[in-house]
């Protein structure tokens, strides 16, 4: 995923950048896989530094944090970094927190895979739900509580229907 940045004649320009299947790795534990990445970026050029500034969009597989499984999900992040060589990213170091990307070997093209998948990263849940009731699995049996039910009794369970217990009939 590069982006060339002597493609654009004038600046400030502007770059959309597709990523197919593969070309982003999963970046944390619950994403299972990147199936698609489109990058918008505004990109200006001032002296021998490009600003760039965008978004990604992402289509990604996640794992369920409460019941493990797999769902589709879409996740949106904000994207900003300064491209440049090197030597100036060393003129820089220390002097502020502005993320710096250098061009990959000495021709004026970044690759963006880190930068994304930063971006991405900010963006995911801490964790991350296949609905917002999900049920998850049981503690006891691991069954999938949203697929069906098991007759453990946890002790979990909600405490309001302990005065229940001693009401079945006989
Ligand atoms: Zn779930
Ligand atoms: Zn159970």
């Amino acid at each position: 995923m590069i982006l060339d940045l002597r493609a654009f004649e004038e600046f400030p320009a502007k770059a959309t950048i597709q990523a197919s299947q593969g070309a982003l790795s999963p970046f944390a534990d619950s994403v299972v896989r990147v199936d698609s990445a489109e990058i918008e970026l505004a990109i200006q050029k001032s002296g021998d530094e490009f600003f760039c500034q965008g978004q990604v969009t992402a289509q990604v597989v996640l794992e369920c944090a409460r019941c493990l499984a797999r769902f589709e999900s879409k996740l949106t992040g904000s994207l900003g970094f300064i491209a440049c060589s090197a030597d100036n990213i060393a003129e820089h170091l220390g002097r502020d927190t502005e993320e710096y990307v250098p061009f990959s070997g000495n021709d004026l093209s970044v690759d963006l895979v880190g930068p994304v998948q930063q971006a991405l990263m900010f963006a995911l849940p801490m964790k991350p739900l296949c609905a917002d009731d999900c049920r998850g699995l049981c503690p006891s049996c691991g069954a999938n509580l949203n697929e069906k039910t098991c007759d453990c009794e946890n002790e979990t369970m909600d405490p309001r229907w302990d005065g229940l217990k001693g009401l079945n009939p006989k």
